[in-house]
């Protein structure tokens, strides 16, 4: 049976946190998945990273800035100041940006006194500017060319937009020497990556030497006014109507950018059990070489994030005796997983 999607993406995001990019000079690189915007969601996200700025983030904890704390710690003051005076305007209430100062105080990322009736901040750290390029993968293991087809408007909109350096489409080689649906079906902006390995080689057919680049990717302009593509025809015979469109000013992709960024950085790829029923007895982790995927020994198969929830019918909770004996105090398997996985996204932060 062809693996879930979801496998395939987490293959896909081991394989970039290991060989990002697929061609040239090697560039640290910090993987995420399912990160975007409300509208659109990419399924694995590779940050670019400046290894020494990055060291420099991590001053900051690990919980990820919001937009409203890298607002406040992005342009607080060297020394002392009243934060009216020191902030731009934030285009909301003042009040708004008073518990933000207090939320960064309790994390302890930014100086924070009262003098009088005034609230003055001072920065602790200069925000580093660790992000050098994001990039868009969508996975799509079995992609026939109506698959493609459907695909097309998505990956158009993620073009226009250009709120990503580069966009590709990851997918199982067919056989044929170019993925000739792809190649017709796709934006020629997008890149094509392609996976040739059998399931049951080493890093599931992801190896460096079993990648292909079917199709280079252009590097969109994220520095331009981008284009969201609102409404467009249905291009039938009688739909005469034209597409809606709106701009996106580069400093909203620029905030939003860096927004993603920061949950990349929160999250990694690793932390999927968070949607996911480790605390269920049929959950495992199963090694394949260097990496962990999730099995359902009740399905016997590799399940999807969606599928292995509260709502699934052969859900059964650890039992309790799990807990007790030889795991630590405070969880069973569940809570193992979840730590094992915690450490692994940490070893692999890039330096
Ligand atoms: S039985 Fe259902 S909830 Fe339990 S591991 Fe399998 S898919 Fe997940």
């Amino acid at each position: 049976m062809a693996e879930p999607e979801f496998t395939f993406e987490l293959r896909t995001c081991r394989w970039a946190e290991r060989c990002w990019p697929p061609e040239g000079r090697e560039r640290p690189v910090l993987v995420s998945r399912q990160l975007g915007t409300k509208r659109r969601r990419w399924d694995t996200v590779v940050v670019e990273v400046d290894a020494d700025a990055f060291a420099r983030r991590a001053q900051f904890g690990r919980k990820r800035l919001d937009g409203n704390l890298l607002h406040v710690v992005r342009n607080a003051p060297e020394v002392w100041e009243w934060y009216q005076d020191a902030l731009p305007d934030p285009g909301y209430p003042w009040r708004y940006v008073r518990e933000t100062i207090h939320e960064a105080d309790d994390r302890r990322v930014l100086d924070v006194r009262k003098r009088g009736r005034k609230l003055e901040i001072r920065r602790r750290w200069e925000y580093p500017d660790w992000v050098r390029r994001i990039v868009a993968i969508e996975n799509k293991p079995d992609l026939d060319a109506s698959a493609a087809r459907n695909l097309r408007p998505q990956i158009e909109r993620d073009v226009a937009l250009a709120l990503a350096d580069e966009v590709w489409v990851a997918t199982r080689a067919t056989g044929d020497r170019v993925e000739p649906a792809l190649l017709e079906s796709l934006p020629v902006e997008a890149g094509i990556l392609t996976f040739s390995g059998d399931e049951n080689d080493d890093y599931g057919g992801f190896d460096e030497n079993q990648t292909n680049v079917a199709w280079f990717p252009r590097t969109l302009d994220v520095d331009a006014p981008g284009t969201r593509i609102v409404e467009r025809p249905s291009g039938g015979k009688y739909d005469q109507s034209a597409a809606t469109f709106e701009y996106v000013e580069p400093a909203k992709k620029r905030k939003k950018r860096l927004e993603i960024a920061e949950r990349a950085y929160e999250r990694g790829w690793r932390s999927y059990t968070r949607t996911m029923r480790p605390d269920c007895r049929y959950f495992e982790l199963r090694h394949e070489n260097e990496m962990l995927l999730p099995h359902c020994s009740a399905k016997s198969c590799s399940q999807t994030a969606s599928k292995c929830s509260g709502r699934c019918s052969d859900f059964e909770p650890e039992p309790p005796t799990w807990r007790q004996k030889e795991w630590p105090i405070e969880g069973g398997p569940g809570k193992a997983i979840q730590r094992l996985l915690d450490s692994r996204r940490e070893r692999f932060r890039p330096d």
